[in-house]
């Protein structure tokens, strides 16, 4: 717990002063993450790894209601399996650390710190599956990967970070493709109704698709800067992978062929759009499904009818910890009750409950939003359902906030010019069409910093022609500068 001296909520910085400071104040100040002495690594303080278990465990049951089982594989990959898939090698080298000796002797092959885990999937895959009957394989698992980040920013952009990797593998194409938007739209759905982020779902062109992959797909996120998060992946890797590693099996015609695969994640990067989208000049916002605290209760009130508040205060925890409501109490005494108003304002706690002597004798109690500032007198015997309702509408609230955000900061152009024009003044996303070459892509990134971000599979408007050249596009592209 924070030390009363402590002023939080004055020493945040704006959002419209500084933004990355603003983001550096924050999760600093709620107390999210510390720097690690590892440059590029953050230690994930309780509250911060808190979230990220929230995540986990309401993605851990989306993928086990669709078949997914978790396992586990080696940190450690032997170089020889990176060589395998061209582009893979390409994609990764530059980012993998490797370990090239252990108890005092030098490793006769070099093994790297997984970045991702296709190639030792793919090893292990390529002894497991013989014949159709083996598949489909849907296997996932959480762990920790690493890509060694010249810049880095805690949460969205660190050396080592956790995330989920599901690797499937399936009989033809038409089933691994069925795996792959399954689960993009696994991840649509869970970012949109959990974390409460609108996304745009698309298609990844192919220079901004994963390495060795045939397709890519994404959800991407407004961020209150104008910045984009890619916050999930999924990928159609086709038979690449399964001819790197040898993966056949003995089809239902008693005819070898190799299997189509998959792969998908998302990332602890998740926790830094969470906060970059929601979080305002009092700090961090934190919708109630994801937060670790979903209410706070504040006794106030003079100290003669302090142990009578309390006592009550302490009843009413009791009835919302029975209902499976993430409570706290600070009843603190030495502390005054405008002090832990912005405390947990700060730590972006959804509902304040608060009571005091009148509110007792009346039988009520006070509800206080976190994202609206609105106040509710509801009477204590329906505390549970009236809690319930509100954090049903402050998780409403905030994702219909975010969502007004991001159409407010979304713009359409025709040409280059009007975009490079329209980015300096405006943040935001921009749609326009694209003929498909990857020189105006380039053009694109090079004279405004922004990327493609996706080919949405709704982008409302159809764009006739390519902002850069002016010949027909032939797709309507997300452009934005990105995290
Ligand atoms: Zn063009």
């Amino acid at each position: 717990m924070a030390k009363e001296d402590k002023q939080f909520v004055t020493e945040i910085t704006s959002q419209s002063e500084d933004f990355s400071r603003w983001y550096i104040d924050v999760i600093k100040k709620a107390d999210l993450m510390d720097y690690s002495p590892v440059r590029g690594c953050i230690v994930f303080k309780p509250d911060g790894y808190e979230i990220w278990e929230h995540i986990q465990q309401d993605l851990d049951r989306r993928f086990k209601e669709t078949g997914h089982r978790n396992a586990y594989f080696p940190l450690f990959i032997p170089e020889s399996f990176f060589q395998k898939e061209k582009d893979h090698v390409e994609g990764f080298n530059p980012e993998l650390p490797w370990v090239t000796e252990a108890a005092g002797e030098k490793l006769e092959e070099r093994l790297a710190i997984r970045p991702t885990s296709e190639t030792m999937i793919g090893h292990m895959y390529e002894r497991w599956i013989q014949s159709y009957r083996d598949l489909p394989v849907l296997i996932n698992q959480w762990a920790n990967v690493v890509r060694w980040e010249k810049r880095t920013l805690p949460f969205l952009r660190t050396s080592e970070f956790l995330w989920q990797e599901g690797h499937t593998a399936h009989e033809n194409e038409a089933e691994a493709r069925e795996e792959t938007m399954k689960i993009l739209d696994i991840y649509r759905d869970f970012v949109e109704n959990f974390l409460a982020i609108p996304v745009i779902v698309g298609q990844k062109t192919p220079s901004e698709k994963f390495a060795g992959a045939l397709d890519t797909f994404s959800i991407e996120a407004m961020m209150k800067d104008g910045r984009a998060v890619q916050a999930g992946t999924s990928h159609y890797l086709g038979t690449n992978f399964a001819k790197a590693f040898d993966i056949k099996y003995l089809n239902r015609e008693n005819v070898q062929e190799f299997v189509h695969t998959t792969s998908w994640g998302v990332s602890t990067r998740l926790i830094g759009a969470l906060i970059m989208v929601h979080g305002d000049d009092r700090g961090l916002a934190l919708p109630p499904k994801v937060a670790p605290k979903q209410v706070m209760i504040i006794p106030i009130g003079p100290p003669k009818t302090r142990d009578e508040v309390v006592g009550r205060a302490d009843e009413l925890f009791a009835q919302l910890k029975k209902a499976g409501i993430r409570v706290g109490i600070d009843d603190r005494a030495d502390v005054r009750p405008g002090w832990k108003f912005n405390e947990y304002e700060m730590r972006g706690i959804p509902v304040r409950l608060e009571i005091g002597p009148r509110d007792m004798e009346n039988g009520v109690c006070v509800l206080v939003s976190r994202i609206s500032g609105e106040k509710k007198v509801v009477q204590q015997d329906q505390l549970v359902e009236e809690v319930t309702a509100m954090l049903d509408q402050v998780q409403q609230e905030m994702y219909d906030r975010a969502l007004a955000f991001r159409e407010s900061h979304f713009y359409s152009v025709d040409t280059l010019d009007e975009m490079k024009a329209n980015i300096e003044e405006q943040r935001g996303f921009t749609l326009a069409g694209w003929c498909g070459s990857e020189a105006c892509e380039d053009a694109v990134k090079q004279e405004t910093g922004a990327t493609s971000r996706n080919i949405p599979f709704d982008p409302q408007v159809e764009k006739e022609l390519c902002l850069v050249c002016g010949q027909k596009a032939n797709h309507t592209v997300v452009f934005a500068r990105a995290y």
